[in-house]
């Protein structure tokens, strides 16, 4: 069938490719509807690898996704043929040790779509486990759909934090996943988060959600802007989530005595890390990879409207169109937030 190839490095092919079909017992076959494009498949696209993960091999693109189940395997009760459906990208071993302890993300064996050598799910059809599919409610869309995965490292995030009613919380970096964690820690009890970035156009796509306070990087420290909005006191979580090894200069002093750091963006090398800066505060370090059981959760937010993921989707291309899709994702640009594919027929 056809499905989006990165053949090698900077060379997407809309071609045909033999993808497995077969559905075992505990499977579901899936056509595919929407998929989201991730800031990972646009870094294999332009630089054929994610730290250790390298591109050898054609590797078909994509993880984020909504569909219909259109074939359940023989023990699969959860699921009935028609369902909207959303996955969890990762597939781990269940009978692994991390698997046993609900830590299945960080199962060292688990398979995670477009992570080379695993092929992704830009194509009309794929199968997986019922386990990790999930039904949508009926008022959560197929694009809001595929905007569960990217909002579920938010909800990970947040999970992590071990959030108070009436936290304040600091967001740092206003790209998708700095949006996401914001969202996710307004849904988990915060009462305001501040979140900063250096561009103004990220900044008015953050703060046009009530509970959330941009600050921009290029007229003040977040740092000064914390300090005002606390008395002093700090932040009672504070999320990094730029990636950029920049922002753990005084990352702790951000926090309040006794508050958390949590890390959600990977930066591409090794970072300065302030020891004595945590110590002296007692910050509580958590850090994030991907997710683990907040799927339902997620779409138990959606589906109330507490959380709202629309006006994030800034952009939808048809599936013939998945090339122009990805060139607009290389240009970053900052009025973008999440790009759409839509690899169904109809809208
Ligand atoms: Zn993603």
């Amino acid at each position: 069938m056809q499905a989006l190839v990165l053949e090698e490095k900077g060379v997407l092919a809309l071609r045909d490719i033999d993808l497995p079909q077969t559905v075992g017992p505990d499977d579901v076959k899936i056509a595919i509807h929407t998929v989201g494009v991730c800031g990972s498949d646009v870094h294999y696209y332009t630089h054929g690898a994610i730290g250790p993960y390298v591109l050898r091999a054609p590797m078909v693109l994509g993880h984020e996704a909504a569909g219909t189940v259109v074939e359940v395997g023989k023990n699969v009760r959860s699921l009935a043929v028609g369902d909207r459906v959303c996955m969890e990208p990762g597939i781990p071993d269940l009978s692994s040790r991390a698997s046993k302890l609900g830590l299945y993300n960080v199962d060292p064996a688990v398979r995670f779509w477009a992570t080379p050598p695993v092929h992704g799910i830009l194509a009309p059809y794929t199968v997986h486990p019922a386990a990790f599919t999930y039904r949508l409610p009926d008022s959560v869309s197929f694009a809001e759909g595929a905007m569960v995965e990217p909002f579920a490292i938010g909800m990970q995030a947040a999970t992590r934090a071990r959030i108070v009613p009436g936290d304040v919380a600091a967001v740092i970096g206003a790209g998708p996943i700095g949006i996401m964690v914001a969202l996710a820690a307004l849904a988990g009890g915060c009462s305001r988060v501040l979140i900063s970035d250096f561009s103004a156009e990220k900044l008015a796509i953050a703060a046009a959600y009530p509970g959330i306070e941009a600050v921009n990087l290029k007229e003040t420290t977040f740092a000064a802007a914390i300090d005002t909005a606390t008395r002093g006191w700090g932040a009672d979580v504070v999320f990094e989530a730029s990636g950029s090894g920049k922002a753990f200069e005084g990352l702790f002093n951000l926090v309040r005595p006794g508050g958390a750091a949590v890390l959600v963006g990977l930066p591409v090398d090794p970072v300065r890390f302030d020891v004595a800066g945590a110590i002296s505060r007692e910050v509580r370090i958590e850090t994030v990879f991907r997710y683990a059981n907040v799927f339902d959760r997620a779409l138990e937010l959606i589906a109330s409207g507490k959380v709202d993921l629309k006006p994030l989707i800034t952009g939808t291309y048809a599936f013939k169109d998945s090339i122009a899709a990805f060139d607009r994702a290389v240009e970053a640009r900052p009025t973008d937030v999440k790009l759409q594919i839509l690899v169904a027929e109809e809208g």
